[in-house]
């Protein structure tokens, strides 16, 4: 069951919600050739802990640092290391704050140097499944109708569609009812109701959809190394639409990548 948000709530979720879009605008101007991820992570703690939060993956079922840092062929859940970007990655910073009790999740994959056009589009076309996802989107819909529209943008380019990882219900916990493949049928699954605050997060694959764990247990990536992309945001939705409640400052859909 979805569980609706008060206003209280919806007002902690804002706040949390600026707090990891103000995190995820300072991983933009932090990522760079040569430095590590662990060197972002400590940015994004200090941070987050600034501002008078939480860092909510932060010891999450053992995950040992803020933020996932998920490079290349890294699909998410990447743990910080001593792995210096190099020109021509691609990272994906996935980035939770706990404020007063309400969380706050959101991702975005950014481009180090010189990037190929093919990886740069998949990075794009990504984020555009978000917006595909939400367009139009009102209390009352369905949570396939999210689903099947990111999964028919993605499959319009042929792209490997993750579907072991889903987006998720949020707020008093960082994962809450329902899950939100990002693959499905229209109009299918549960109703939306007004002021419910949800996770969407297309994880898209620029080869096959097939993902491997490693040794770590926490670490995902492609069957073929190929690279992978993910943007997430947390957002509100009500009878009048939806209030993307995790974009950095000045964001919009159509920034260049
Ligand atoms: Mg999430």
């Amino acid at each position: 069951m979805i569980k609706p948000k008060t206003q209280h709530e919806i007002e902690m979720m804002r706040k949390a919600g600026k707090i990891v879009g103000d995190t995820l605008k300072l991983m933009q101007k932090s990522v760079r050739i040569g430095i590590t991820t662990k060197e972002l992570d400590k940015i994004a703690f200090d941070f987050i802990t600034s501002q008078g939060a939480y860092p909510s993956f932060l010891n999450y079922d053992g995950f040992p640092a803020s933020i996932c840092t998920s490079v290349n062929e890294t699909v998410v859940h990447g743990i910080p290391s001593d792995y210096a970007l190099k020109d021509g990655d691609i990272i994906g910073i996935d980035v939770g704050a706990c404020y007063k009790g309400y969380h706050g999740d959101a991702a975005r994959t950014f481009c180090v140097g010189n990037v190929s056009e093919k990886v740069k589009q998949l990075v794009k076309e990504t984020r555009e499944c978000f917006y595909q996802g939400i367009e139009g989107l009102k209390a009352g819909d369905r949570v396939g109708t999210i689903s099947h529209r990111i999964e028919h943008h993605a499959k319009h380019f042929g792209y490997g569609i993750v579907r072991e990882l889903v987006g998720h219900g949020v707020g008093k916990n960082l994962h809450e009812d329902p899950q939100i493949p990002n693959y499905g049928s229209d109009n299918s699954g549960e109703i939306i109701p007004p002021n419910s605050t949800l996770a969407i997060e297309p994880m898209i694959n620029l080869g096959t959809r097939q993902i491997y764990l490693l040794g770590d247990d926490w670490t995902v990536i492609t069957r073929d190394r190929l690279q992978s992309a993910h943007y997430e945001n947390t957002v509100l939705v009500t009878e009048n639409g939806v209030e993307i409640l995790t974009l950095m400052d000045g964001e919009t859909r159509y920034d260049e990548i």
